[in-house]
């Protein structure tokens, strides 16, 4: 991803990069982070400078993070499927492309839909 211009939450253009203490109170890891001053939903970036993802509101992030947490221990520690095998199950039981599949991309929509599926017992072998 490029640098963010328009906020993914709200349309609004007032998308800056600040230092992530404007959310945290200090400083985190590289510092950095793109912020709406509109209606606060921000991203991190990676070290060279590029956004993570799109701009989340706090729950939003919330949502990411429970994905994160129950899809990333399964190629992680439980090794039921390599990473790549995981996401493209993902992406086709959600029906998009596999661009666009990654949590850090994902709004509250695709986020509770990707919940849902991620939930089921075994739901990479289902291929239904
Ligand atoms: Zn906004």
């Amino acid at each position: 991803m490029s640098a963010i211009e328009i906020c993914h939450n709200c349309g609004s253009n007032k998308v800056k990069k600040e230092s992530n203490s404007i959310i945290y109170g200090r400083e985190y890891g590289n510092g950095k982070c793109y912020y709406c001053h509109d209606c606060k939903a921000n991203v991190g970036t990676h070290d060279s400078g590029k956004p993570l993802g799109t701009l989340a509101t706090k729950d939003v992030q919330i949502l990411r993070k429970a994905c994160h947490d129950i899809f990333d221990k399964l190629w992680r520690y439980e090794k039921v499927k390599s990473r790549g095998g995981l996401y493209q199950s993902l992406a086709q039981q959600m029906d998009i492309p596999q661009s666009e599949c990654h949590f850090g991309m994902f709004q509250r929509e695709r986020c509770l839909q990707a919940l849902k599926i991620i939930t089921q017992e075994r739901w990479w072998s289902n291929n239904a």
